[in-house]
């Protein structure tokens, strides 16, 4: 028999991909600043639907969505990121055979500017908070969500909130998705732990599994892939750190 939180997205399964399709209409290109205010009213009004306390954060560049859900005095906290803003989509030059903003539901596929990088990761990990709570009341943990509007052009802006902000983003996790592009029938799991990170950081960090036990179906991705999963991170000498377990299925 399926988990509750199983029977409750199928249930729901419309309206969670209505609620993406909506996102993926808005064209928020960081590049030009094209939409992005629409994009940040969106998730402000999701986040504060869904029971968080919400901050939108101005920077020399796109605001930075911030929310908070879950007991403030929870064991255990657990930070995410995401980002709202896409690259520009040249429809013509990049082939699309549909307008990239005009999403087309297509099988188990979604066809549309950001659906997959990070609109549909961000919204899954939200939606599935959101349920939860419904389900069970209140969470177990403190979850911190970052949102930024500014990764297709550098994440310029990440490291300064980041800084200023270190103490409020201490985390005992970080997991997020979002990361370099594999093949679509390559899943990928990246990690890294702040004490290994190369940066001048000072390492406060404490880790379970700060070495996976290679087998054969997990074995740790190169540094050089892990990069972007810890720069943003260690540039701005976050006090935070991470782990990582991987269960093959
Ligand atoms: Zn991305």
């Amino acid at each position: 028999m399926d988990h509750p939180i199983e029977a409750l997205v199928a249930k729901r399964a419309d309206s969670l991909v209505a609620t993406l399709l909506d996102s993926v209409r808005i064209p928020s290109v960081s590049l030009t600043g094209e939409g992005i205010a629409e994009a940040v009213a969106f998730l402000r009004a999701k986040l504060l639907a869904w029971g968080f306390d919400v901050e939108v954060h101005e920077t020399s560049s796109q605001p930075i969505v911030y929310a908070e859900i879950g007991p403030k005095d929870a064991a255990f906290t657990w930070l995410t990121y995401g980002h709202y803003d896409v690259y520009p989509a040249d429809a013509k030059q990049e082939g699309w055979k549909t307008n990239p903003f005009e999403p087309v539901v297509d099988g188990d596929r979604i066809w549309g500017r950001g659906a997959g990088d990070n609109k549909g990761q961000h919204l899954a990990l939200l939606h599935a908070i959101a349920l939860y709570r419904e389900l069970h009341g209140e969470l177990p943990i403190r979850i911190k969500v970052i949102l930024e509007g500014d990764e297709e052009t550098g994440s310029r802006p990440l490291p300064e909130f980041v800084e200023k902000h270190r103490d409020r983003l201490a985390a005992d996790l970080v997991v997020y998705s979002d990361g370099p592009m594999y093949p679509n029938d390559q899943p990928a799991l990246l990690w890294a732990c702040a004490a290994t990170s190369a940066s001048s950081s000072t390492p406060r960090a404490r880790s379970a599994t700060s070495t996976p036990a290679p087998t054969a179906a997990w074995r740790p991705i190169p540094r050089s892939n892990s990069s972007t999963c810890s720069r943003r991170w260690s540039t701005a000498k976050a006090r935070c750190w991470c782990r990582a377990r991987a269960t093959p299925t």
